[in-house]
């Protein structure tokens, strides 16, 4: 059977370019290709689960340092101070376009709430 790879696997194996930001053996973070704010980072785990509502138990650990690096990868950005916002679109409903999960870092202006 053949698998199609997602785009953040052919960014993580480098068969794409972009802005690597941090990356360690679980998860790497990029600069979004198309910025909604003045920042505007991805951070993804290595491991391709499709959305967030397909995790399970099993990604527990995965999951818990992604957050901690999507912390990290913000402070490292400058936008402790000010604040950010992190975002998963899961599904259509959620704007999803890559079906490879990462949690969006946005940050550098006053976000709205709610969101559009
Ligand atoms: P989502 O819509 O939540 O699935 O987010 C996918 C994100 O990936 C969007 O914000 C896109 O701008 C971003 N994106 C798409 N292609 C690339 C790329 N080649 N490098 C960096 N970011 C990308």
């Amino acid at each position: 059977m053949t698998m199609s790879r997602t785009l953040f696997e052919k960014i993580a194996s480098r068969e794409i370019p972009a802005t690597i930001l941090y990356e360690d053996e679980m998860v790497l973070g990029i600069r979004d290709i198309n910025p909604q704010a003045p920042t505007h980072l991805l951070i993804f785990p290595k491991k391709v689960i499709p959305r967030i509502a397909e995790a399970g138990p099993d990604d527990a650990k995965v999951l818990a340092h992604l957050l901690i690096k999507a912390a990290e990868v913000a402070e490292k950005a400058g936008l402790t101070k000010d604040g950010y916002r992190l975002v998963i679109n899961n599904g259509p409903n959620g704007g999803e376009t890559v079906p490879h999960l990462h949690v969006h870092v946005l940050g550098g202006r006053r976000l709205q709430w709610p969101p559009g």
